[in-house]
């Protein structure tokens, strides 16, 4: 419930940030990426937490260590990163 309620408010803080919706990044990664415990780890599941991809319905029980929820993203990093350098 905790990882939960993290995905949903660290989404719910990104609109307070200024940031829209991301429903194109849901596309970005593969089934092979999103099946690899190390990228999923390193990258997520999805580039940013404002997609409405919610769970990493590719992977399988054999996958091992994969991660099955969104987390901030590189996308997000990257839009809050160029907004504090270019709007403040
Ligand atoms: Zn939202």
């Amino acid at each position: 419930m905790g990882r939960l309620i993290r995905f949903v408010s660290s989404h719910e803080v990104g609109h307070t940030l200024g940031l829209p919706h991301n429903m194109g990044s849901s596309i970005a990664y593969n089934v092979e990426d999103l099946r690899n415990p190390e990228f999923t780890k390193k990258y997520g599941t999805a580039p940013s937490i404002m997609d409405y991809a919610r769970f990493n319905y590719i992977a399988q029980p054999g996958d091992g260590d994969v991660a099955l929820m969104p987390n901030i993203g590189p996308y997000d990093k990257y839009s809050i990163a160029w907004g504090d350098t270019n709007l403040s």
